[in-house]
């Protein structure tokens, strides 16, 4: 088949859900344009994704379809294996080539190498698009040709390398061929029923490309000012809150990247991009670790004593440990679908040396609550809390959670709000309820064991606990 015969042109999206600034897009329009075709836009269901993430995406999905058909576009869904679907729809559909963006993740890395090998018989061309990330992992690499494997050198790498100035315009019209036939969306019931849980997502969240750009929009024109100390607040709305919109690509990394650059100079602003800049690392760090998700970075760590405790782990899960702000980060997670940044890290670090319970299942819970989940951002912050990831922190640095809470929560906005049970306490004992005598907790309506569980372990016995086992795996034992 040649391409003066294949006018058309499919276009494959996955994590990159939007129509402005989107490589893939923007190149098979331009394609079919040129050529007098059509586009036929397809998404494949990710079937590994948990069911916050399957919520945002089920949303996500109806947005993107109702703004291609403004423009008289329309989405194919399917399920099932890429390799099969992609190359029989290109056919049947007469195009004469493949645009997607160029993903990261070891699943897509491994389908495309198998559409790539099943579309060559059909002569027809895969190309990628760099769209999910800033830069490709092969271009950010040490003076010596490898990747790197430390932050700080990595992101000083990505400033002098630039972020790419271009912007895509989201195409005015995309002519979707006609007679394609997919999926229905409410077939794939990505939304919970029975029980619907989701009713916090809903208050929380506008999932889509205009939700995106609202919530750039909202923190640009302030917070990234301050983002610098803000950003450790978590009863502050100090962060962008974009975590979600980016991983499902409804906004594309670069316009972020370039928007945020043009706020000026201020503190706020540059911590910003070095933020983003971890997102990249991470993205770096899967494309050099493809079983990041399981296998800890650094091999001693797999010697790791790591306890079986799954009374423990339901608590954490659930939100009740006894320590205040540990609960309230695991609550917001469930009732939110998403966790503060800085809470992120005190729930992980109390789970992982605490409670010395393997990172796996702390990435694995995240990985089913946040909406953003990410494959590459998930399981770097998890390996990185505990001690076993690139550039991680000492895993003898131990968070301790009270001292946590009273310096970064010191009104305790957050914690109120998330562990209603406790919010008449004093700021005093609000992090540290078994602190306070009988009569401030009578007082504020709390009964230890009661209303408010006892801390799960006495914070001492937590850390001595840890810094033992850690000590067991450096010697081997
Ligand atoms: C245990 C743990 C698990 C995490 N899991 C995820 C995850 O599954 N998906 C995810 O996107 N982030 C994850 N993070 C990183 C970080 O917590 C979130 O990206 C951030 O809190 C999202 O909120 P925001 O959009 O307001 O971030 P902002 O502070 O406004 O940052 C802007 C953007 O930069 C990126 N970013 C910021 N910090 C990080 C970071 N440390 N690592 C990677 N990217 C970052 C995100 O895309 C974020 O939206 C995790 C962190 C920890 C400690």
């Amino acid at each position: 088949m040649s391409k003066a015969a294949s006018p058309h042109t499919l276009v494959w999206l996955r994590d990159d859900l939007r129509l402005a600034d989107n490589p893939a897009l923007y190149a098979a329009v331009q394609t079919a344009l040129a050529q007098g075709g059509k586009i036929l836009a397809v998404y494949i269901l990710d079937e590994n994704l948990g069911n916050a993430a399957r919520w945002w995406l089920h949303h996500s999905l109806s947005r993107l379809a109702d703004d291609l058909a403004a423009r008289r576009g329309a989405l194919v869904l399917k399920r099932g294996d890429p390799a099969v679907i992609i190359p029989a729809l290109a056919h049947a559909a007469g195009a004469g080539a493949v645009h997607a963006a160029r993903s990261f993740t070891p699943g897509l890395r491994a389908a495309d190498r198998a559409v790539d090998a099943a579309l060559k018989p059909l002569n027809i061309a895969f190309h990628r698009h760099l769209s999910v990330s800033l830069f490709a992992p092969e271009r950010i690499v040490t003076k010596a040709g490898g990747p790197y494997g430390v932050y700080t050198p990595f992101s000083k790498a990505c400033f002098e390398a630039g972020v790419s100035t271009e912007h895509l315009p989201a195409p005015e019209h995309i002519p979707g061929l006609t007679g394609m036939t997919g999926e229905a969306l409410d077939d794939w019931h990505l939304l919970p029923t029975n029980p619907d849980w989701a009713g916090g997502l809903r208050a929380s969240w506008t999932p889509g490309e205009a939700g995106a750009e609202a919530a750039l929009a909202r923190f640009l024109a302030g917070p990234v000012q301050d983002y610098d100390e803000a950003r450790n607040l978590p009863g502050k709305p100090g962060t962008s809150r974009l975590s979600p919109h980016v991983r499902f690509g409804e906004i594309s990394p670069r316009a972020v990247f370039q928007r945020a650059s043009a706020c000026g100079q201020s503190k706020g602003v540059q911590v910003f991009l070095k933020e983003l800049l971890w997102r990249e690392f991470s993205i770096n760090l899967l494309w050099q670790h493809p079983d990041l998700r399981r296998v800890p970075i650094r091999p001693e760590f797999n010697k790791f004593p790591w306890a079986e405790a799954p009374d423990a782990l339901r608590a954490w899960q659930r939100g009740q440990t006894g320590v205040p702000i540990v609960d309230a980060g695991m609550r917001e997670l469930w009732r939110t679908g998403w966790m503060h940044n800085r809470v992120r890290m005190i729930c992980a670090s109390f789970l992982v040396k605490h409670l010395l319970i393997p990172w796996q299942a702390g990435e694995a819970w995240f990985w089913d609550t946040l909406c953003e989940a990410d494959e590459a951002a998930n399981a770097a912050s998890w390996q990185w809390v505990a001690g076993c990831g690139a550039d991680a922190a000492p895993y003898f640095r131990i968070f301790n959670p009270v001292l946590q809470g009273q310096k970064f929560d010191g009104d305790g906005t957050y914690v109120r709000e998330f562990v209603p049970e406790i919010a008449k306490l004093p700021d005093k004992y609000l992090h540290c309820p078994w602190e306070a005598d009988e009569k401030i907790l009578t007082n504020a309506g709390v009964r230890l064991g009661r209303t408010y569980p006892h801390p799960i372990i006495p914070l001492s016995e937590g850390r001595n606990n840890a810094l033992k086992a850690y000590e067991r795996m450096k010697l081997g034992r």
